[in-house]
């Protein structure tokens, strides 16, 4: 590890290596398939760039992304490492010229996308290499149940039959369920004790979450607030992203834009001037941001939620990679979950839409729980909670605490006496008891339950609702459209055999 050590100071400039990434090191210099999950910023790539300059030999690297895989290579060079890449933009006589490179002995580090693999010419001329070592980059990619499932992944595998002897394999990610763990093991042949996760939790982000806020309102107070600070707004639909950014403009903010609807070249020139600091903000949909490496982001805006947790801790991570001080804030409205639904819908595969449902419940729970966010966080990606972080807004929130047990036995009541067949939205209805023509035609005013929150407003209750679901007292079950059921939990609350704690209404704060 010596060596491995005078490698980092003499090619990157760094005395020692962050946590993790010496493990990861030896066991791939060991010849022992690895995983590592290591948070955006945790420095992963140079997990698998100081074993390609020790190991003989040409490392393959698998990477989705043509920017990513460029910026690497670029970085690679000017630190006198020999490294190249293969993508669709280059033509046949460059993809020739680089491959005779790497047959001469001349580069250390191939970037390969992953599309590459299917082409049956090109495995014939990789099979000619000697691999010692293939990195899978963004590995959670090769998973059906990850966030960002892509079928060219699957091509990986051809490579272990490619030649004599099989390279070791390096799989690397920041965001990845136990579940989709497995999956990525399993798909790569790489044993469980193999895997290494490092720390999830980022000491220096500090999670909001808003329920109800005047969203527009907010984020030009917040950037008043905060002037000199950069940051990064992520709104759902390029819409959205547009009217944003009009805004903002008019207010004399200055502001990038990008999403998918912009030429490349638009794109590139709005995230040059937010990478150079001309502009001080960037506003953009979920397009923007892998590979991107900028230090000194202050905070990140949800002005909607994104569609799953991964994609949310992996965007509201880009604030704070320099590990000061940082502030990660969702804006949670109840339209935006029919927004992610609707673009969830939009793919054809009823599996896949079964599940994306599932997901983006578990970022509608976030949303509501009253527990510390960075452990709700920390638990969904498998990770044991520590304590409190005493940052998020959970945490700083210091409402009393009351005991809800009877109003949630009533909603749960109702729940059931309505068949556990309805939306939360309907089960408000009749609890307020609401004159509703569906809620009569279903004859649900004669429920002893009809009526028994009234003086609530259904807004009210359908948070409190959410708030019960969240808590995991209530499950939602996703077909035609969400119904609610009373979980096992749930049933105990009833029988009056656990009490539920809430703290006291949510007041909408202003800055
Ligand atoms: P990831 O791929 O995990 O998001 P990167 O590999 O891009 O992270 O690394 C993030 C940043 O951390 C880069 O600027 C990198 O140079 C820096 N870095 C990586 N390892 C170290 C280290 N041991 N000491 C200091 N900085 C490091």
């Amino acid at each position: 590890m010596e060596q491995a050590r005078q490698m980092l100071q003499h090619h990157f400039g760094y005395d020692s290596f962050r946590t993790g990434q010496a493990q990861i090191i030896e066991q791939t210099l060991s010849g022992q398939s690895s995983l590592c999950v290591m948070p955006t910023g945790g420095g992963k790539s140079i997990c698998y760039q100081i074993p390609a300059l020790m190991l003989d030999g040409l490392t393959i690297v698998i990477s989705p992304l043509i920017s990513l895989m460029q910026d690497q290579v670029e970085s690679l060079r000017a630190a006198n490492i020999p490294a190249a890449y293969i993508n669709s933009t280059l033509s046949a006589q460059e993809v020739d010229e680089t491959m005779q490179l790497a047959s001469g002995g001349y580069l250390k580090l191939l970037y390969i996308a992953p599309e590459r693999l299917e082409s049956a010419t090109f495995l014939q001329a990789l099979s000619q290499l000697y691999v010692p070592l293939l990195a899978v980059d963004e590995a959670h990619c090769i998973s059906q149940w990850g966030h960002d499932f892509r079928p060219s992944y699957r091509a990986i595998q051809k490579l272990f039959t490619l030649w004599a002897q099989q390279p070791t394999v390096l799989a690397l990610t920041a965001t990845a369920t136990p579940a989709v763990c497995e999956d990525i093991r399993q798909l790569l042949s790489i044993d469980e004790k193999a895997t290494l996760i490092t720390g999830f939790e980022r000491e220096n982000l500090a999670f909001t979450v808003l329920i109800g806020e005047n969203k527009e309102r907010y984020i030009k107070n917040y950037i008043e607030k905060n002037k000199s600070e950069v940051g990064i707004i992520y709104a759902a639909t390029r819409k959205s992203v547009d009217a944003l950014y009009d805004l903002l403009t008019r207010a004399g903010v200055s502001v990038a834009k990008y999403h998918a609807g912009l030429s490349e070249n638009l794109r590139m020139a709005e995230q040059e001037r937010f990478l150079k600091d001309e502009a001080r903000i960037m506003i953009a949909t979920n397009a923007f941001g892998m590979g991107i490496d900028k230090s000194n982001v202050r905070f990140v805006i949800h002005y909607q939620m994104p569609r799953n947790m991964e994609s949310y801790y992996q965007e509201a991570g880009r604030a704070g990679r320099d590990g000061l001080p940082s502030a990660c804030i969702l804006l949670y409205a109840s339209g935006d979950v029919q927004t992610q639904r609707f673009l969830i819908e939009q793919t054809r595969d009823e599996a896949r839409i079964a599940q994306e449902l599932e997901k983006l419940q578990t970022m509608v729970d976030y949303c509501h729980t009253e527990g510390c966010l960075q452990n709700a966080i920390l638990t969904y990606f498998g990770e044991q909670p520590g304590a409190p972080c005493k940052r998020c807004s959970n945490c700083q929130d210091n409402r009393e605490v009351k005991d809800v047990t009877e109003d949630a036995q009533k909603v749960l009541a109702c729940v059931v006496r309505m068949g556990q067949k309805f939306g939360k939205t309907m089960v408000a209805q009749v609890l307020i008891g609401s004159k509703n023509q569906k809620v009569l035609e279903f004859g649900f005013s004669r429920l002893s339950t009809y009526g028994i929150l009234k003086g609530q407003s259904s807004k009210e209750v359908s948070n409190f609702i959410e708030f019960l679901i969240a808590e995991g007292l209530l499950a939602v079950k996703h077909g035609t459209f969400p119904t609610i059921y009373v979980s096992e939990e749930g049933k105990s609350v009833l029988l009056g055999k656990r009490t539920v704690m809430r703290k006291q209404a949510v007041t909408v704060r202003l800055l």
